[in-house]
């Protein structure tokens, strides 16, 4: 039986991209480092464990969503792989429903593709909060300030730098972290060292660090006096800011990377606990009920009620994977198929990680679980309560839309 995590430390996470920005490799570089997997797959010699489907592995890109979940520093991250390719895009869309935050990743020589933007334009839609990641550092030309220019001139949205890069391409090995003036700088054999900021580029950090704390006084009620880009007792406060203007749209936290190198990884990881909400944090759910518009909180006491997201079919039989929002579901519980007038049972529920299930005893509101031995619910199936039907099929899609600035 899996361990349950109090609901503050879930992040149920996307990662969102143009096709070849490398979101496959970041998630293998994430299960790597979280312990999931102990080898590193690559994407061109088709090992990677998320693409698990042959189709997937041939085409080398993510056409089917499935949700991996790993652990981070006592944080439980559920990872939906949302698909990239702008054909599936309606399966995109499916997966932004049930996702509460989500990194963006950018190739740091390209930085806004066409297809950035569209999912960046679905985000906005769900309302989605998110954080961006800077991808391919190490290639000739990337630039993280460039990218992040065209994330407020493309997209219009505000970017909010929190590291500098320590060299460039060939030579990039670490970075500055300008929250809490430290930096981290990687070796080949994937160790991480955490130290002061280098003598050369003191002067540098501290004045990027200066505009970053401008840039969040300027929009968050924070004295800039209360920061002090040389000590360490101001990244609790900036840290809380950084996490408000994350969750409320109106910044874009940048970080950057090489996840082809590995470097760059822990700190996203700590950034994704850091600034991107849990499920308590995000607004209820809102479906209908008899054609009443109607909510759902996260909350373990309230009738269950979740939205099936995705079925694999495995040779172990089928997989619904389902996002929870309110209530607490056991083995053996009838659901209700709201939309399909249909009631089922739940068979086993598990935790997916990416080499192995684990059997949990319950799944409650926030958990991304996959359930066997439904026979008939189908991707995009409100499941809940018998006594408490909601259906969140498309009111949900229609009601979760935020106003796009
Ligand atoms: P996806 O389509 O977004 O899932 O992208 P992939 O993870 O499949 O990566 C696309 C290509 O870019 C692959 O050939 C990767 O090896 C390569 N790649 C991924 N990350 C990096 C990186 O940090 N640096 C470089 N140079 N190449 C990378």
């Amino acid at each position: 039986m899996g361990m349950r995590t109090n609901l503050n430390d879930v992040r149920n996470l996307g990662i969102l991209a143009h096709v070849d920005a490398g979101k496959t490799t970041i998630t293998e570089r994430i299960l790597y480092a979280t312990g999931v997997t102990y080898k590193r797959g690559e994407v061109h010699d088709g090992t990677t464990v998320t693409d698990f489907d042959p189709q997937e592995r041939d085409r080398g890109i993510t056409i089917f969503a499935a949700a991996v979940s790993c652990a981070w520093n006592g944080r439980q991250i559920n990872l939906i792989d949302t698909p990239g390719h702008v054909d599936f895009s309606h399966e995109v869309e499916r997966s932004l429903r049930v996702l509460d935050g989500a990194v963006v990743v950018f190739d740091g020589v390209a930085g806004v593709e066409p297809q950035t933007e569209s999912v960046w334009r679905q985000a906005d839609r769900y309302g989605v909060p998110r954080i961006a990641f800077v991808n391919k550092l190490d290639r000739p030309g990337a630039d993280v300030d460039a990218v992040a220019e065209s994330i407020r001139a493309r997209l219009r949205a505000t970017p909010l730098v929190v590291q500098l890069p320590i060299g460039r391409e060939a030579g990039f090995t670490g970075v500055v972290d300008l929250v809490r003036m430290r930096s981290l700088i990687w070796s080949d054999d994937d160790t991480v060292e955490e130290g002061p900021v280098p003598e050369a580029l003191q002067d540098e950090a501290r004045r990027r660090a200066r505009l970053l704390h401008e840039a969040v006084a300027e929009r968050h009620p924070l004295a800039l006096e209360e920061f002090c880009a040389e000590s360490a007792v101001s990244a609790p406060t900036l840290t809380a800011a950084l996490r408000d203007l994350t969750c409320s749209g109106e910044a874009v936290v940048v970080l950057c990377g090489s996840a082809y190198r590995n470097r760059g990884i822990e700190p996203l990881l700590d950034a994704i606990g850091a600034y991107l909400p849990s499920p308590l944090d995000v607004p209820p759910v809102r479906g209908t009920r008899d054609g009443e518009a109607g909510e759902r909180a996260a909350d373990p006491a309230a009738p269950f009620a979740g939205l099936v997201f995705k079925v694999n079919s495995t040779a172990s039989g089928r997989l619904t994977y389902l996002r929870v929002y309110s209530g607490t579901v056991r083995r053996g519980d009838t659901v209700r198929d709201v939309g399909a007038r249909r009631t089922e049972r739940i068979g086993r529920i598990l935790r997916v990680r990416a080499d192995r299930h684990t059997e949990v005893a319950v799944a409650v509101a926030g958990d991304i679980v996959a359930v066997a031995g439904l026979k008939a619910a189908a991707a995009g199936a409100s499941l809940c309560d018998p006594a408490a039907p909601i259906l969140f099929e498309s009111a949900a899609v229609a009601d979760r839309v935020v106003s796009v600035a």
